[in-house]
């Protein structure tokens, strides 16, 4: 009986070793490099998402998973406080192109978080329609920290509204759809996705103390 179960559990610890080693070669993602930035400025795929894909010209990316679950947590957020008629938010998270920038972007003709017109200045992120958004991302700058969840608003936006645009005033009045609530719901991602991330930190840490 004792060998049976000393059997199981080293079957077991076979097993989740295979699975984790598996992880590390990538075997499950479908062996067609895809996800993995090899050649500058390639577009490189988000796993769980149909045609979602991200670049930086050096491939300098995040790490495909913390971009999966960033856009799944987006998600959740904002189903949960704005729904999703038709699906329309989550079709297009399927079709984005993310991109990150190592410098801040010029632009002409923007406005403020209040509604406050800007004729020409500097952006740490844009949303193109609502396929592209840009992303100033330098190194060492964690995904919560950056623009990221603020240009999926502007998506999300412009994906739900059928007006084809994202509410460039955001919360001014010249154009309707951002509200102080998509304003909070981007803290509210961005403190969730901390706090996932520091918690895989956390662990990492444990773990390397054990070894010691
Ligand atoms: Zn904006």
């Amino acid at each position: 009986m004792h060998l049976i179960c000393f059997s199981i559990i080293v079957l077991t610890n076979l097993t989740l070793g295979c699975f984790t080693i598996s992880s590390k070669l990538h075997l499950f993602n479908k062996l067609d490099g895809t996800y993995d930035c090899v050649t500058p400025s390639e577009m490189t795929r988000i796993p769980g998402f149909q045609f979602t894909y991200q670049k930086q010209d050096n491939c300098k990316l995040y790490p495909k998973e913390k971009v999966a679950i960033a856009l799944n947590l987006f998600y959740l957020y904002w189903y949960a406080e704005f729904g999703d008629r038709a699906d329309a938010v989550l079709k297009n998270l399927n079709n984005l192109i993310i991109e990150y920038r190592v410098e801040k972007m010029s632009f002409k003709n923007g406005y403020r978080l209040n509604g406050e017109f800007v004729a020409e200045g500097t952006a740490i992120g844009l949303a193109h329609g609502k396929g592209l958004i840009q992303v100033y991302a330098p190194e060492g700058m964690e995904m919560y920290e950056t623009s990221f969840v603020h240009e999926l608003v502007h998506v999300s936006i412009n994906a739900s509204s059928g007006r084809n645009d994202g509410d460039p005033d955001h919360e001014g009045d010249k154009y309707p759809g951002w509200t102080s609530r998509h304003t909070q719901l981007i803290v509210e991602v961005n403190e969730a996705l901390q706090s996932i991330l520091e918690l895989k930190h956390g662990s990492k840490d444990q773990e390397q103390t054990d070894s010691r």
